[in-house]
């Protein structure tokens, strides 16, 4: 029985946890960090929280006699992947990376890329006159566009952010799937100037893009993080599955 880690937290590590529970010479461990209060769950055997950095990985895989692992974490799981990456190189339990590709930009999108959260920010101060953003950049992030003057947010998240909220911040929680038809209707109901957007990916949350390009409505993407230095990476559930079947 060869024994896989599924890093998750995404629609792919269901997807693979799935695709693997009917191939019966695997046996698949799915982990979650464990921050959404009530995650979407894989098929399979679950553990939830953080293994405790590089060391504490390294532990588990070994009790758990772990022969390998897919990183199927979301493209801004940067800790995550590092240390997977770590622990692959120092163990030598062989570790996939499955990242979903990012979005395509078209003729008809006015985005902007920039390379982190903060860059996102100081385009936004930068912007002429009162902003009205719609911030789906996931909560922890809400402090980075809190203090700036003349910035009104409308912040998207799946749980709330930590409190207090300024006035000046709409939360709305929400989990997607979304339609284009309810993001259209979302950014005229709040007259939205501009979307602050990571670039993660996948069909579940492209709605917003595809609204933002009938709109008008100008993009500030934040480009992800890059992977760890020679890792192998695969796009598609397919392709992880077949690896992970060794
Ligand atoms: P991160 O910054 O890379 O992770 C921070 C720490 O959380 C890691 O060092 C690790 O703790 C723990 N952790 C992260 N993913 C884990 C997993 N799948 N299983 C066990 N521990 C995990 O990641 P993040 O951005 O906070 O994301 C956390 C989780 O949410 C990930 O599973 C990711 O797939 C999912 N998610 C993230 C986003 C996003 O925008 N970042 C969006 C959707 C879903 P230790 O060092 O103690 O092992």
């Amino acid at each position: 029985m060869r024994r896989v880690l599924i890093l998750g937290g995404t629609a792919e590590a269901r997807a693979l946890a799935a695709e693997l529970a009917d191939v019966p010479s695997v046996h698949v461990v799915s982990s979650l960090a464990g921050r959404v209060t009530n995650p979407r769950l894989p098929v399979g055997d679950v553990r939830a929280g953080g293994f405790g950095g590089p060391d504490g990985l390294a532990t588990w895989l070994a009790a758990e006699r772990i022969d390998a692992m897919v990183d199927a974490t979301h493209p801004f799981a940067a800790r995550m992947t590092a240390s997977a990456a770590e622990v692959s190189a120092r163990t030598g339990v062989p570790l996939l990376v499955l990242r979903r590709p990012g979005w395509p930009q078209g003729p008809a999108d006015t985005w902007q890329r920039v390379d982190s959260l903060q860059a996102a920010a100081t385009r936004l101060a930068e912007s002429a006159g009162p902003v009205r953003v719609f911030l789906t950049t996931g909560r922890r992030s809400l402090p980075v566009f809190t203090g700036l003057a003349g910035v009104w947010l409308l912040a998207r998240s799946v749980d709330p952010p930590e409190p207090p909220v300024p006035p000046h911040v709409h939360v709305l929680l929400d989990r997607g799937p979304y339609t284009v038809e309810g993001e259209l209707a979302l950014i005229r109901e709040h007259r939205l100037d501009v979307l602050v957007t990571k670039d993660s990916g996948g069909r579940l949350t492209a709605a917003k893009l595809v609204a933002a390009r009938e709109l008008g409505l100008p993009v500030i993407m934040v480009d992800r993080p890059p992977l760890p230095t020679g890792v192998r990476l695969v796009e598609t559930v397919n392709a992880a599955a077949l690896w992970a079947q060794g």
